[in-house]
């Protein structure tokens, strides 16, 4: 059911920073770049391998990453999980009384179905799992 590790969430002031900064180390361009109004955020992303790095910054002072990055500063947000059937993971989670922050899928980048879970029930990490567009 767990297919890899799909993404790595982090937060930062300006993505265009982070542009700059990997186009200079690594020579590496974004593979993705776009605004997700649902939540609020500008999202970068870099390929590495079959797992992305995805720099998040906020479009709004009410983004959930606004308030993140003035209670903790930049750095790791989120894990994201890639998962083939999120509707299905949810509802085992819920049976097994993890706290879940969506209880029912929304629209991530790329067109994806994520949900959040709450840190509470997982070791401190912010998890979010992530179910690939239909073909
Ligand atoms: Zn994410």
């Amino acid at each position: 059911m767990i297919k890899k590790i799909d993404h790595v969430g982090i937060a930062v002031n300006s993505v265009s920073s982070v542009k700059t900064m990997f186009k200079t180390l690594f020579h590496l361009e974004p593979a993705f770049e776009e605004v997700v109004e649902d939540q609020k955020v500008k999202v970068v992303g870099f390929r590495l391998g079959d797992t992305n790095l995805e720099f998040l910054e906020p479009t709004g002072p009410d983004s959930p990453i606004a308030k993140y990055l003035k209670k903790r500063g930049e750095g790791i947000h989120h894990l994201a999980l890639g998962v083939d059937n999120i509707e299905e993971t949810l509802e085992r989670f819920q049976q097994n009384n993890l706290r879940l922050i969506d209880e029912t899928p929304r629209q991530g980048a790329e067109g994806k179905l994520i949900a959040f879970v709450h840190p509470k029930s997982l070791f401190g990490i912010l998890l979010e799992l992530s179910q690939e567009k239909p073909e």
